[in-house]
């Protein structure tokens, strides 16, 4: 069964505009057919989905929670309010979470966001919460809220939580940080501080004044604080908080068979990249609540929400709306949901005369109401999920009243891409479980962009992304590119119903899907690396994969370059009959005489007077929805003098990195090594073993063949160890006792110096200077040594400004006639990136004596 969910419902409704307004910018109406509802599969079907969508009718309340990350948010309390209060319920995290570690993948900055904002819209559909994001990036760790606001921009940031609180016009505001240095993280400092400032200046109309022509000022009733309570101290601080709210979100819900931390273990469980899975903990559980800013609670309150009306007297002429949904909810028969549709419509014609944008939101909600007691099924379905601008679509419908609640199919449109197309030619009676289908013809506009995620489209600028329309500010995700909206009418009421049109398909494992319809370019040009380097003077082949999107598509590609660097052959055609082909094309690139700066490639592709220069990458993390993404066809081209005395290297991947392939680009053959591999093979063939990052964590094989790695080294090969986490897996790393903390250098440009001048790493086979260390990205490294046995070497140190000295990023070893490693150094993230003094010093440990 799918419901109506709440994701993204604020984009369906006139919330954005006041009735007064909508005059004034009618002009805009047309646009916001783009900002249509998600449904979506939610954990709750039949009874109590109708159920919970009745009680929430009655219900004009609503709480925004603010923090900084996925995974700060209260999933107890956000379950808490929207299945059990039925509070309209909104969780903003200031950024999607890009500078984390992926726990399920290779992915990392942009497309670990996007991995990360599809988690929490899947946690939402289980909480009942919407998620809104700024624009902030998670740029890492960060220890002060100073360096956090430098770089993301106070104001442009502050405006962003602005807006997001006038569009969702919470009563209650919660923040889970203090914006004290308590909080650790930087940015979690500034999701306070922000939210707090956000708090005041949301009903301010002086502030952010570009914002109302599309929202009005709003001014939340109160502010509150939800502090971790990670342990029994802090849970007993905050119990002791004079003023405090307490919640106990175990209280159990009979119609969900499940309390609220239950819910909030299984909505926690899907940030699964981050490894969140969690228990559903049965039985009490308690939350504190602390006032900060706006009307106190009376004293003694019990409730967050004391003294703050959510009935429909809040509105003028609500009451007999509330009278009669209340009667609605008392009435229900689960056995005959149609029999509760009268009421709804009687409801509804009162709601419809309320001009407030509650009664909006009500109206699109009772709507989904009546679907839910007629069990009525509303599918606009496509045969591809992929199409590419200037095509023609066939858009299957299909419209099922699984009720003897008589209703009629009156008018469809199909709105999204290039506007919106009624037709009326297609009344009919919908019989009792009779479907009634046909197909509809949409044709996609020629200037239709690709389905890129809207943050993603435009250069970001520093660590914000670039939004350039206002109103898709704060939306966690693209809303469906065309949807079906079908007018229906029941008892006389006209009423509609809006449904995205998807790939609906069968797989033979997994049963039957659903993909998100896609705007494709008609060839992607596919690079099968983000950097190429270049560690010597001579030409290097350079392959293009060009995968048709569509049939029969021919054309050439050619390789745009910077002054200096040149391509062989000029031009290659390519011819492809049918959709998914795919034909490498090889170039010989040359590079320009001198090692620096990095410059660029970019692949063009001339297809019938259309120009590509995008590829196509579709990231699958099942239960996820596949994403679509279309990178630049760019490549980074880094030409440094990097020597490397290495040729066979053995990795042991870890948590996921993209080291193989960076040290392929140095020459050397790389052997991804299996848990087989680790316990039998001879190791002697490699010159030398890279574990991954977060191996040891992650891999019990590589734990448990550890001695064997250490024989290899006696025996004169060599290990190098990246960082791990100090979890309760971490074994004892290294053929000497060191002990991995919990130091991080986050200021990438901070000083490194030599501790150890004669080191071999220092100068063999390249003779590494300070400018080795320029161009660095996000950080120079974490989780370091803390301590060391006397036989290991520290080689550099560094630190972030004005703390101590931390000389543990590097240890070096000799072992019997081999050498051992070890190195918290990010190189996980400047090599992919191309950092040439990266590459350098990492050769001289693949190739360390
Ligand atoms: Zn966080």
């Amino acid at each position: 069964m799918r419901i109506h969910s709440a994701n993204s419902r604020l984009l369906s409704r006139d919330r954005l505009l006041s009735r007064d307004r909508q005059g004034a910018v009618a002009a805009l109406l047309t646009c916001l057919f783009l900002l249509a509802p998600a449904f979506a599969q939610t954990p709750f079907s039949g009874t109590p989905a109708i159920e919970q969508s009745l009680e929430k009718l009655t219900v004009l309340g609503s709480v925004l929670m603010i923090a900084a990350h996925p995974d700060d948010e209260n999933t107890a309390i956000l379950a808490y309010y929207a299945r059990g209060r039925h509070m309209r319920t909104g969780y903003l995290s200031l950024t999607r979470g890009e500078g984390g570690q992926n726990l399920i993948g290779p992915e990392q900055g942009d497309l670990l966001g996007l991995i990360r904002s599809q988690e929490l819209l899947a946690a939402r559909r289980i909480d009942g919460a919407e998620q809104y994001f700024t624009r902030a990036i998670d740029f890492g760790f960060s220890k002060t809220p100073e360096e956090t606001l430098e770089k993301w921009g106070r104001e442009r940031i502050l405006s962003d939580v602005v807006w997001v609180i006038r569009r969702f016009r919470p009563d209650v505001v919660i923040l889970r940080f203090s914006g004290t240095p308590r909080d650790g993280h930087g940015q979690h400092q500034v999701s306070a501080i922000l939210g707090k400032e956000a708090f005041a200046a949301a009903g301010d109309p002086s502030r952010f004044p570009e914002q109302l022509k599309f929202v009005e000022p709003w001014k939340a009733r109160r502010l509150l604080f939800n502090s971790f309570s990670f342990t029994k101290e802090m849970e007993k601080d905050a119990a002791e908080t004079p003023g405090r709210i307490e919640v106990d979100t175990g209280a159990y819900n009979p119609v969900l068979g499940v309390s609220y931390s239950q819910i909030a273990g299984m909505s926690r469980s899907m940030h699964r990249s981050q490894g969140m899975g969690a228990s559903q903990r049965p039985g009490p559980s308690r939350q504190f609540l602390v006032p900060v800013a706006g009307d106190a609670p009376a004293k003694d309150a019990k409730d967050a929400f004391d003294g703050i009306d959510t009935t429909w007297n809040r509105l003028p002429g609500g009451a007999e709306t509330g009278r009669i949904l209340a009667e609605a909810v008392r009435t229900f028969e689960p056995d005959h949901p149609e029999r509760t549709i009268p009421l709804l419509l009687k409801a509804r014609a009162q709601i419809a005369t309320i001009h407030d944008p509650w009664a909006s939101d009500k109206l699109v909600e009772l709507n989904e109401a009546i679907a839910l007691c007629a069990g009525l099924w509303l599918d606009a379905n496509t045969d591809s999920y992929a199409v590419a601008p200037g095509a023609t679509v066939e858009v299957g419908y299909t419209a099922l009243n699984r009720s003897v609640f008589p209703m009629v199919l009156d008018s469809l449109t199909l709105e999204g891409m290039g506007g919106a197309s009624r037709t009326d030619a297609h009344r009919a009676a919908l019989e009792s479980n009779q479907p009634v289908n046909a197909q509809l013809k949409f044709a996609v506009p020629a200037d239709q962009p690709y389905s890129q995620p809207f943050w993603l489209r435009e250069p970001k600028q520093g660590d914000t992304y670039t939004i350039s329309d206002q109103r898709m500010v704060g939306l966690p995700d693209d809303p469906p590119l065309l949807n079906l909206r079908f007018g229906l009418e029941a008892g006389g009421v006209a009423f509609d119903l809006l449904r995205p049109v998807r790939h609906r398909y069968v797989d033979r494992v997994d049963g039957e899907q659903t993909r998100a319809l896609t705007v494709v370019p008609p060839v992607a040009l596919n690079l099968p690396q983000d950097v190429v380097l270049f560690p010597s003077g001579d030409a290097r082949q350079v392959a293009i994969q060009v995968r048709a999107d569509v049939p029969k598509v021919a054309g050439d590609v050619r390789l745009a370059l910077d002054a200096g660097w040149s391509a062989e052959p000029v031009s290659r055609n390519f011819e492809q009959a049918q959709a998914a082909q795919q034909q490498a094309l090889t170039f010989a690139v040359t590079p320009a005489k001198g090692v620096d700066p990095p410059a660029q490639l970019r692949g063009v592709a001339h297809v019938g007077g259309r120009e590509i220069g995008v590829g196509m990458q579709v990231i699958s993390h099942p239960p996820l929805p596949p994403l679509t993404v279309f990178p630049p066809a760019v490549v980074k081209l880094v030409r440094a003098d990097v020597r490397v005395t290495a040729r066979k290297v053995g990795y042991v991947m870890g948590a996921g990195d993209e080291m193989p392939d960076a040290i392929r680009q140095l020459g050397c053959d790389v052997t991804l090594l299996t848990a087989s591999d680790l316990e039998q093979r001879g190791l002697s063939e490699f010159d030398v073993i890279v574990t991954g990052v977060r191996a040891y964590n992650t891999r019990a094989d590589l734990r448990v063949n550890l001695p064997r790695l250490l024989d290899y080294v006696h025996n004169g090969g060599k290990l190098i160890d990246q960082y791990n986490v100090t979890d309760a897996n971490l074994v004892p790393m290294g053929p000497y006792p060191f002990k991995v903390g919990h130091d991080r250098v986050t200021v990438e440009e901070a000083p490194v110096t030599f501790t150890n001048l004669g080191n071999p790493l220092l100068s063999t086979p390249n003779e590494i200077t300070q400018k080795d260390f320029e161009g660095w990205i996000q950080e120079r490294g974490l989780y370091f040594a803390s301590e060391w046995d006397a036989r290991y070497q520290t080689v550099l140190e560094s630190h972030d400004p004005g703390e101590k000295p931390l000389a543990g990023g590097m240890l070096y070893a000799r072992y019997g006639k081999g050498v051992y490693i070890f190195s918290g150094y990010a190189w996980f993230r400047e090599l992919p990136a191309g950092v040439a003094g990266a590459y350098r010093l990492f050769a001289n440990m693949l190739s360390a004596h």
